[in-house]
This record gives structure tokens, C-alpha cells and sequence, in this order.
């Protein structure tokens, strides 16, 4: 049997899973949270018992001890039984890496070099690593990308229309993110529908939430752009605004660059129209009848008909659409809301599927559906560690 660790280093949390990509099966999963914070703890999962420890974690060396010890007292037995590759989720590969990479010192630089691209994530997947391969260093560690799946967008849809020094001497350009999710979901409906041409709109909602057009399993327009700040609206996330708003406020309220970009990455999206970023949260308030929960509700859901509608229109036509993520997957209002909007389309939406308190993969629209709409949970360790034996078995 073939595992792979599957690890997804953010700035104080990392999760990691040990997993078998043939079958899907989890030998073990776990969670460090608080790293470098008051209060940091482990949690190691191993079929039903956990694991739980609080102990300090001040950075990802000791957090990878931590998980070394959870292993070691709660199995599996990572000695006896190596993994095959340890696979690493990297949010940016800029325009450097298309595909799964095996990290030796040059990769590591380059992954250094993208910081600029993408500051808010690469760094802390880069900590990351360096600890993984002191912690591993006889096993492979692959690095599998955000951006790779968006590889196939046409030069029309991740251009901008900007100076051309910004786009040949700074990297200036779309890339698109969560397309691993992207790459997972549209494989499951493209298997569910039993066959290949199929052209799919995959929203995945979670924290941040991105839309994506695959046409015939590749990708050809997605929302979030040089940064994973475009697009939808998200739990902090602002997503689309025009792009003088913040020279405006610069003008009119003397923010800095440093003002502009958090607000706009941690004080919009959710958080900045209900004042919380949760989106569970704001379905209760809006449910209580709160005016601003309620915009906001609605602010989500027309962001959401207009981008299904674009990309139906680029791809020439609409066979599927897949909602995924913790709000796509959970929110059965969400869901409902916006295929009852897409009737143009031909969309029926199955109310009782839709509403059912089920879990697992499931289609929400009738028989007459001219486009199917299903839920499917999302799983991008699994699709880092197919990556990873891939990568290895070439
Ligand atoms: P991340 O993007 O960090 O992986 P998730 O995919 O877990 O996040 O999505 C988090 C979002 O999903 C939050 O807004 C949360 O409120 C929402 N969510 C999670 N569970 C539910 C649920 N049962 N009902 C409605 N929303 C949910």
C-alpha cells in the first residue's frame, strides 16, 4: 500500500492527512492550530479514537514533532510503514510551475522568488516544507499547486487589460486558485455524468470562494485572478470592486497601500457587509430578520447568478453546475436560491434533494433539469496525493 502525507501548511495551523490514493482511504488525519500562539494544540485522528494534545507549539519544526510523536504513540507507524511521497499544498506557482514538482533547493528558492505574488500564503507553505523535509528528509516532497489546474485558461481570459511592462516584467496576469478543488469536483461530475464533454461551472464556497468554467476537464475561466482576492464574495474577501475605489479612499480618507489591503483582504467580503465573516453566522442573523445579513445575502447570491451566467456564455453552453466547500456543500438555502435563478438556463432545481439533511456526493435538480446541479464535497487531499503517485510513477 502507497501513502501519502498530504500536508497544507497555513500561517498558525497545519493539516495534514495520511492517505491512500487508490482507494481514498484515511489512515489519519490531523490538526495543529495556534501555532506560535497562546494556547497552540494537536489533534490526531486515527479511525474513531483521537488523539488530543495542548502543548506549545512555537513554530512548524515543533509541529512537526508533534505530529511525529502523534504517529508514534497512535499509529500508523510512519517507520514501518514509510509513506511514498510527503505532498505539500502551495497556494501560488506563478508562471513557473504548471504541475506537481518534486522540491529540491532550486524549487524551494523559486517557491521564495513567488512571494510577492502571493503573500498572504506562500510564505507560511514554504516554512512549511523546510520543516517537512527536516523532519522527512529520506522521503520525496512534492509541491502541488493552487494555480496548476488553471494552466489551460486561454491568453483572452487571463490577461489584463493593464501596460504591457506590468504584464511582461511583473507577471501581471490571472492565475486562479483552490484549483485542486476545481481539478477534483469537475472529475466527479465529468464520472457522475458518464462522460468527458461535459461543460461545468464548480463554485467553490468555503472562507474563500472562487467560480470556475471546465470545459471538457480543463480549465478555461475562473474568478479569483493574481491573487486570491477576485471574484466572489468571500468570508473577509471583498472579490469584485472597481479598481479605483482604493485610490478613491486613499483620496478621500488617506488610507495606505498597507490600510487598503486589509480592509480589502480581511474587513469586506461577509465581514464587512454583516460584520461576520461566517457564513452560518450571517444566515442566523438573516434569519432574525437582520436588514444587513440579509444584503448581504442577496449581494452573494447576484455575484453568484452573474458569474454562472458569464461562464455559460463562454464556454457556448451549461450541462452542470457543482457547489462545494463548507457554505456549497452545508447551505441548502444558498444552493436554492441560486438555481431558482437560472431558469433561463433550463435549471429545475429538486427542492426535497436540494433541502435533504444528507452528506456525500448528490444531485439537486429534477429529471426535467436541462443542466444537473449537484453537491460534492470536495477533497483536495485526495487529489494532492493522486498528484503525488502521479508525479512519482512518471
Ligand atoms: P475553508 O475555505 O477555510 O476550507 P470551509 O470550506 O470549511 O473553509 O468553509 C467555511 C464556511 O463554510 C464558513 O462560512 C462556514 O460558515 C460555512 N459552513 C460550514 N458548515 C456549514 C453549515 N453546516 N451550514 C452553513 N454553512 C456552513
Amino acid at each position: 500500500m502507497s501513502r501519502v502525507l498530504v500536508i497544507n501548511a497555513g500561517s498558525s495551523s497545519l493539516k495534514y492527512q495520511l492517505l491512500d490514493p487508490a482507494t481514498g482511504e484515511v489512515a489519519a488525519a490531523g490538526l495543529v492550530e495556534r501555532i506560535g500562539e497562546e494556547g497552540s494544540t494537536l489533534r490526531h485522528t486515527v479511525g474513531e479514537s483521537v488523539l488530543r494534545r495542548a502543548v506549545p507549539i512555537p513554530d512548524a519544526a515543533e509541529a512537526f514533532a508533534q505530529l511525529s510523536a502523534a504517529f508514534a504513540e497512535a499509529g500508523p507507524d510512519l517507520q514501518a510503514q514509510p509513506p511514498v511521497a510527503v505532498g505539500h499544498r502551495v497556494v501560488h506557482g506563478g508562471t513557473r510551475f504548471s504541475a506537481a514538482t518534486v522540491i529540491d533547493d532550486d524549487v524551494l528558492a523559486t517557491l521564495e522568488d513567488l512571494t510577492p505574488l502571493a503573500p498572504l500564503h506562500n510564505p507560511a507553505n514554504v516554512v512549511g516544507i523546510r520543516a517537512a523535509r527536516a523532519a522527512f528528509p529520506e522521503l520525496p516532497q512534492i509541491a502541488v499547486f493552487d494555480t496548476a489546474f488553471h494552466r489551460t485558461l486561454p491568453p483572452a481570459a487571463y490577461t489584463y487589460a493593464v501596460p504591457k511592462q506590468w504584464r511582461e516584467d511583473y507577471s501581471v496576469r490571472r492565475y486562479g486558485f483552490h484549483g485542486t478543488s476545481h481539478e477534483y469536483v469537475s472529475r466527479r461530475v465529468q464520472s457522475l455524468l458518464g462522460r468527458d464533454d461535459v461543460a461545468t461551472v464548480v463554485l467553490h464556497l468555503g472562507n474563500g470562494c472562487s467560480a470556475c468554467a471546465v470545459l471538457d476537464g480543463q480549465s478555461i475561466e475562473t474568478s479569483m485572478g493574481l491573487t486570491p482576492l477576485e471574484g466572489l464574495v468571500m468570508g473577509t474577501r471583498c472579490g469584485d470592486i472597481d479598481p479605483a475605489i482604493p485610490f478613491h479612499l486613499a483620496r478621500v480618507a488617506g488610507l495606505s497601500v498597507a490600510d487598503l489591503d486589509t480592509a480589502l483582504n480581511k474587513q469586506s467580503g461577509l465581514k464587512g457587509l454583516a460584520g461576520d465573516n461566517d457564513f452560518r453566522a450571517v444566515v442566523e442573523l438573516a434569519d432574525a430578520g437582520d436588514a444587513d445579513a440579509i444584503a448581504a445575502i442577496d449581494v452573494v447570491v447576484h455575484r453568484l447568478i452573474k458569474y454562472i451566467g458569464a461562464y455559460a456564455a463562454v464556454m457556448g453552453r451549461l450541462d452542470a453546475i457543482a457547489f462545494t466547500g463548507g457554505i456549497g456543500e452545508h447551505n441548502p438555502a444558498l444552493r436554492a436560491a441560486v438555481l431558482s435563478r437560472l431558469a433561463v438556463f433550463g435549471v429545475a432545481v429538486d427542492e426535497a434533494a436540494n433541502a435533504a439533511p444528507a452528506a456525500g456526493e448528490r444531485l439537486v435538480t429534477g429529471p426535467g433539469s436541462r443542466v444537473s446541479a449537484y453537491v460534492i464535497p470536495t477533497n483536495e487531499e485526495l487529489q494532492i496525493a493522486r498528484e503525488c503517485v502521479a508525479l512519482l510513477s512518471r
